[in-house]
């Protein structure tokens, strides 16, 4: 059985970027169902009592159990999503992580261009992932429920979800101002830098 973790900060505390009516359909209703469904899927199972990771990484590539990945993953994913925003997100990493950024990018306004541009051009439902992997700094596009914990190489340090309930209601069809508002004012470079290690 795996839970809801709670929300680290309101459901209002993301406005004026992020309004609480989003918070409240995509955490309460969205997220709150791939919770529901990922239980009811592995109740039963060998995987009943495993951890949410060991789940995606025990249903992904497995046609049958497509099912029980797309949720599990985007369970995940979710969980990720909200550690990676914060009402006092924004600005820019410092130390290590702002030296690997230049080292991959060039400078920090180049990989914000990038980091925006994989959020924009994710066709359909999915996401924009900063990783590490082999020590380097890659920005990463996923489609659907997919993840990047499913590779054991890539450490993930931040997320954007570009599905539309993510957006709608605060931007319409706007992603890319949705995506700069992230970007420029709510990615939690503490979580990015606690992932780095
Ligand atoms: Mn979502």
């Amino acid at each position: 059985m795996i839970q809801l973790p709670a929300l680290p900060y309101g459901e209002g505390d993301l406005a004026p970027h992020i309004y609480a009516e989003t918070l409240s359909f995509h955490y309460g209703k969205h997220h709150k169902a791939y919770v529901d469904n990922t239980n009811k899927l592995i109740e039963g199972t060998d995987l009943a009592n495993a951890s949410l990771e060991d789940i995606v990484r025990a249903a992904a590539g497995k046609p049958e159990k497509k099912g029980l990945f797309n949720n599990a993953a985007q369970v995940w994913n979710h969980n990720f999503y909200w550690q990676s925003l914060s009402p006092k997100g924004g600005g820019q990493p410092t130390g290590r992580l702002m030296d690997l950024i230049n080292a991959a990018f060039g400078d920090f306004a180049k990989f914000k261009e990038e980091l925006a541009k994989a959020s924009v051009t994710q066709f359909g439902s999915g996401w924009a992932w900063l990783v590490l992997v082999d020590g380097k700094l890659r920005i990463e596009q996923t489609s659907n429920a997919e993840t990047p914990i499913t590779d054991p190489a890539k450490k993930p340090l931040l997320t954007i979800d570009v599905w539309e309930h993510a957006y709608y209601v605060d931007f319409r069809n706007r992603r890319p101002d949705y995506v700069n508002a992230v970007i420029d004012r709510l990615l939690n470079w503490d979580f990015a830098a606690r992932n780095l290690g």
